[in-house]
């Protein structure tokens, strides 16, 4: 019996380091340790031995469970270690992507709108946005009393330098530095004390300009005529209604047939059928002159719109503070 007893130690014992599932660890513990495993079993056997070896054989067997107790939980808290990532992996999932930002709509949209003007041949400039008085407002033939400054709500920095309040400066600075012809379009910021549902006080603009010898309405109308389809598409009507800029004469503001009811009336144009998009107008001579162009020789047609107002139309959006929230939830649909 000391025999079986030895040999049962060393055998479980054997197994025992080759077992790293619990299950399994489970099913040998009962085999060996239940109630009616091997070592009960000896113990009963131990009760039909002869009673002068009974003590040393008892003294021995106890000795050999407490051996295996102890190995049992060894080798429990082995397999609880090695258990979770067994029971968790699973190598045929799909990983995890990481997050991809992208391009904000208004960037989305900017960028569009220049691409269709340098494919006609325009160039991108850039300008300050914290721009001199007189750029922002006299050489563009805003003098300081002109009622036209009331229709801007500037903010001042000192009397003499503002936040440009549109990027029309940009056109000024670009014709001082070159001669005739001047094919330009100019993205960035513009600033004005301004908030509600259809003004923030930071927003964005495209100016264009194209300067040269009998450049005429009808370039202008022909090139406003291009990007409205390449922009909106080819089946959206335009029309050109009289208006009035002072860096501009004739002035006429642009209205593309409505994106949402198509002509019938709704809501979004207040009935009218037509969405006003961008300001336009031959370039007015004084602002030549103020550049030291001669107007008696060339002429330009110059226009002006709003990145945000043609992402609303384009896309559909009612509150133009969706752009600036920067909720991932809209962002996240461009
Ligand atoms: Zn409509």
């Amino acid at each position: 019996m000391e025999k079986e007893i030895d040999i049962l130690l060393q055998e479980t014992l054997e197994r025992l380091e080759t077992i790293d599932d619990a299950k399994e660890l489970e099913r040998l513990r009962i085999e060996v340790l239940g109630r009616k495993g091997t070592i009960p079993r000896l113990f009963k056997q131990l009760g039909e031995s002869h009673a002068h070896e009974r003590p040393a054989l008892g003294k021995i067997l106890n000795k050999t469970r407490a051996h295996l107790e102890n190995a049992f939980r060894e080798a429990e808290s082995r397999t609880k270690s090695f258990a979770p990532q067994i029971s968790t992996l699973d190598v045929s999932l799909p990983g995890r992507m990481p997050y991809l930002g992208h391009l904000h709509p208004i960037t989305q949209v900017g960028s569009e709108i220049t691409e269709i003007f340098q494919r006609l041949g325009f160039e991108v400039v850039e300008g300050p946005d914290v721009e001199l008085d007189y750029y922002n407002f006299e050489a563009l033939n805003i003098p300081k009393d002109h009622p036209a400054r009331d229709m801007q709500d500037t903010f001042y920095i000192t009397d003499n330098v503002v936040l440009r309040t549109h990027t029309s400066p940009i056109q000024v600075r670009v014709m001082e530095k070159q001669p005739p012809p001047v094919r330009i379009i100019a993205p960035g910021k513009a600033y004005r004390c301004d908030s509600d549902m259809t003004h923030t006080p930071m927003f964005h603009q495209v100016e264009g300009l194209m300067v040269d010898r009998d450049v005429s309405f009808a370039d202008l109308k022909g090139v406003l005529t291009i990007f409205v389809h390449q922009m909106f598409g080819q089946d959206v009507d335009l029309r050109f209604r009289p208006s009035f800029f002072p860096f501009t004469e004739p002035s006429a503001e642009v209205d593309i047939l409505c994106v949402m009811c198509r002509g019938e009336g709704c809501r979004v144009c207040s009935e009218t059928g037509w969405l006003e998009i961008l300001g336009s107008g031959m370039v007015d001579p004084e602002v030549f002159k103020m550049v030291g162009y001669d107007p008696e020789e060339i002429t330009g047609f110059a226009f002006g719109m709003g990145i945000e107002r043609i992402a609303m139309l384009k896309y559909g959006i009612n509150d133009l503070r969706l752009f600036f929230e920067n909720d991932l939830r809209f962002l996240e649909q461009f």
